[in-house]
């Protein structure tokens, strides 16, 4: 049996209930305690004296007991034990509180290292329950390991000292010439000194060969997921009509437009499947681009479908496309779950006889029974609302159909190389002309009079405005919070105006509903929870005042700031919060600074990380544990070049069978 497997109850010293402490840490077997590695170490060899250490420091200090210990009784519970030591040159009193057994201990005249907080006066120093060990028998190295309330990092250093004892030879996951070739030391070398380093400056060595091991097994599994995945073009185009298209757009395309689009049709023709990643911010346009495939798929005679993520995005989708295809007998069909029951049936009919050219839609089209004729193309909008499996699930409705995902999510590029090792990128990284910077505004709730006649003034002059209000986040208590919101609302500042509400609990045709009439403009005001966030399209609304703006990512808030600034007029965000912490004012600055999302997405994962930015579901990542995908951007390109050339020359692994099972590990609960 791999050791990895080996279940963690059975090393000794750990038993059935301390096993569970550890699992609470999410280590469950061997494999898991030996890549839990310490946060930091303390070395006890770096003694210094009491006149070196400035008061407050935390110090080893080498130093003779000189007075017995005297022991007190405070009070029931509570004993207390007083010695001095010297170090030669200075007096330290040490008190130690309740630690009977290392009072004990002590004996007069031996030498020992203590260890803790020194506090100085001009001739003495104290010390309150220093860490005690004998001089001669000190630690040495000692790791410290993040540790829970019940189980200490002295504990966890135990069990991982019984397993690598048990542990005789830690078989090398890498060949010799890899290992050469970058310059990395061997695997049992790297666990035993990460945990227990004979020299700090190993500690380095170490950690480089495990953050390469975890990169390199994250890279070949990403490769492996992805060669499971045909890549053969069924669908190879004869003639490309994007160009005819983009002739017939009501507006000039952008360059980045153009760009992208061209690179689709270039991917549509050649011997491999399209899978590309449009990237562009809010607002860039790239609908009209995934029209543009569409179009070019469908003049070439086969099938396409659009996934989005909601209904309303869904049906905006809808809309557009009919527009943009209305004197090019192309037929566009939506299917929702709200499509009636008989019409739903007969839009399935259809499709599957290749009647209809595009199909629409929410998750309802990747539903069992829906076939198409010959589907070459297959789009999902803001993909970053679907999971992996979901994507596949459309791509699964064809024979390896070009494949295109739209997101708003500026990732970093690093990230980028990562999640999407498998897609081709291109980058909308020019908005369209006469847009003009959203202004942003952070204010407390005391601006709240001034905001509403700001407003009541707008709405006034013929525009539209956006109110967000997710009091609570997305729980189930967000009905009321909303509801009573907007009641006050109507009844109060802005009696007389119309005011359409939209919270997560309506039903998918109350939400269109609101959500047309405010399209159409017969809502001036739209008082909303965060279920508008998605790209939703009315370019007359040009303010979004977002309550409690400290409660929401910076990603989303950007999101959701890009409903505004849609048309040519000038656009407002206001962003209340009353949280006066710096990190929060901070944060809230970086909004009103910038309407870069790449900066913001960037700040985002700085501060809090990339299982926060995306959702863990969402980006379906693994976890890492001792690489970081920010930081480790080189090693991350090296690991890539390794693993590329360890699969040209020896596709399946098969002289890294250590490295495959690491690999199966790694990606057990993935979406992968
Ligand atoms: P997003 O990238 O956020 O999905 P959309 O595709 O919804 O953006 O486009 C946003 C708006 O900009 C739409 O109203 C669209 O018609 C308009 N638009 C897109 N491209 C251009 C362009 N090149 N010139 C002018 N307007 C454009
Ligand atoms: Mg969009």
């Amino acid at each position: 049996m791999d050791y990895n497997d080996y279940s963690i109850q059975y090393i000794k010293g750990v038993g059935e209930k301390r096993a569970r402490l550890f699992n609470k840490l999410g280590i469950f077997d061997v494999g898991g305690l030996i890549h839990f590695y310490p946060r930091k170490y303390i070395d006890w060899n770096n003694t210094v004296t009491v006149k070196q250490a400035d008061s407050g420091d935390i110090a080893f200090i080498k130093a003779t007991m000189i007075t017995p210990v005297k022991e007190s009784l405070i009070r029931k519970g509570l004993t207390l034990y007083k010695c001095n030591f010297t170090d030669g040159e200075t007096v330290i009193h040490v008190t130690i509180f309740n630690n009977k057994y290392l009072a004990k201990s002590l004996r007069t005249f031996d030498d020992y290292v203590l260890y803790g907080k020194i506090e100085k006066n001009f001739t003495e120093a104290r010390m309150s329950s220093p860490q005690i060990e004998k001089a001669d028998n000190k630690p040495g190295i000692q790791p410290v390991y993040p540790a829970t309330e019940n189980l200490n990092s002295k504990a966890i250093s135990k069990a991982v000292k019984s397993a690598l004892d048990k542990i005789e030879f830690f078989e090398d996951t890498l060949s010799d010439e890899i290992k050469q070739q970058y310059n990395l030391c061997s695997l049992d070398w790297a666990i035993r000194q990460i945990h227990f380093p004979t020299d700090l400056g190993n500690v380095e060595k170490a950690r480089k060969r495990l953050i390469f091991d975890e990169l390199l097994t994250l890279r070949l599994g990403l490769i492996k997921f992805k060669s499971k995945k045909s890549n053969k073009n069924y669908y190879k185009l004869k003639n490309d009509f994007t160009t005819e298209f983009l002739k017939l757009l009501p507006f000039t395309p952008t360059g980045a437009q153009r760009k992208a689009v061209g690179d689709c049709a270039m991917d549509m023709q050649s011997d491999g499947a399209m899978n590309r990643l449009i990237q562009g911010d809010v607002g860039s346009g790239k609908t009209a681009v995934a029209a543009a495939a569409v179009y070019s798929v469908i003049k070439n005679g086969y099938q396409s479908a659009f996934m989005a993520p909601t209904e309303i995005l869904a049906r905006q989708h809808y809309e557009t496309f009919l527009r943009l295809f209305e004197n090019c007998s192309v037929t566009v069909e939506l299917l929702t779950g709200s499509t009636k029951v008989k019409e739903k049936r007969e839009i399935k009919q259809r499709l599957a006889q290749g009647e209809i050219d595009l199909l629409i839609g929410t998750h309802a089209i990747i539903q069992n029974d829906v076939e198409f004729a010959d589907l070459a193309l297959v789009i999902t909008d803001e993909q970053h609302r679907f999971g992996v499996e979901q994507r596949a699930a459309l791509a699964m409705k064809g024979a390896n159909p070009h494949t295109l995902v739209m997101s708003a999510t500026p990732i970093p590029r690093t990230l980028g190389l990562i999640i999407y090792g498998d897609l081709d990128i291109s980058v909308l990284d020019e908005l369209p002309p006469g847009r003009q910077e959203i202004r942003t505004d952070v204010v407390n709730s005391s601006y709240h009079e001034r905001i509403y006649k700001f407003i009541r003034k707008t709405v006034d002059s013929g525009h539209q405005a956006y109110i967000v209000c997710s009091l609570v986040e997305e729980g189930e208590n967000d009905l009321i919070p909303a509801t009573e919101y907007a009641e006050n609302l109507s009844e109060g500042a802005f009696k007389g105006y119309n005011l359409g509400l939209l919270h997560g609990k309506m039903k998918p045709k109350e939400k269109e509903a609101v959500m047309s009439a405010f399209a159409r403009g017969d809502v001036d005001i739209l008082v909303s929870t965060t279920v508008v966030e998605v790209g939703v399209d009315v370019p007359n609304a040009t303010i979004m005042l977002i309550e409690n703006a400290d409660r929401f990512g910076l990603s989303q808030l950007h999101q959701l700031r890009g409903r505004v600034g849609r048309g040519s007029d000038q656009s407002y965000c206001i962003l209340v919060s009353d949280n006066k912490s710096d990190s929060c004012k901070e944060r809230l600055s970086v909004m009103k600074n910038t309407n870069d999302g790449f900066k913001i997405a960037d700040y985002d994962l700085q501060t809090r990380g990339p299982g926060d930015f995306f959702g863990k579901r969402q980006h379906g990542l693994p976890n890492l544990v001792i690489a970081d995908m920010l930081k480790d951007t080189e090693t991350l390109a090296i690991c890539q070049k390794c693993a590329e050339q360890m699969i040209a020359d020896d596709p399946n692994l098969d002289k890294y069978p250590q490295l495959c099972r690491n690999i199966t590990k790694m990606f057990k609960n993935t979406d992968f």
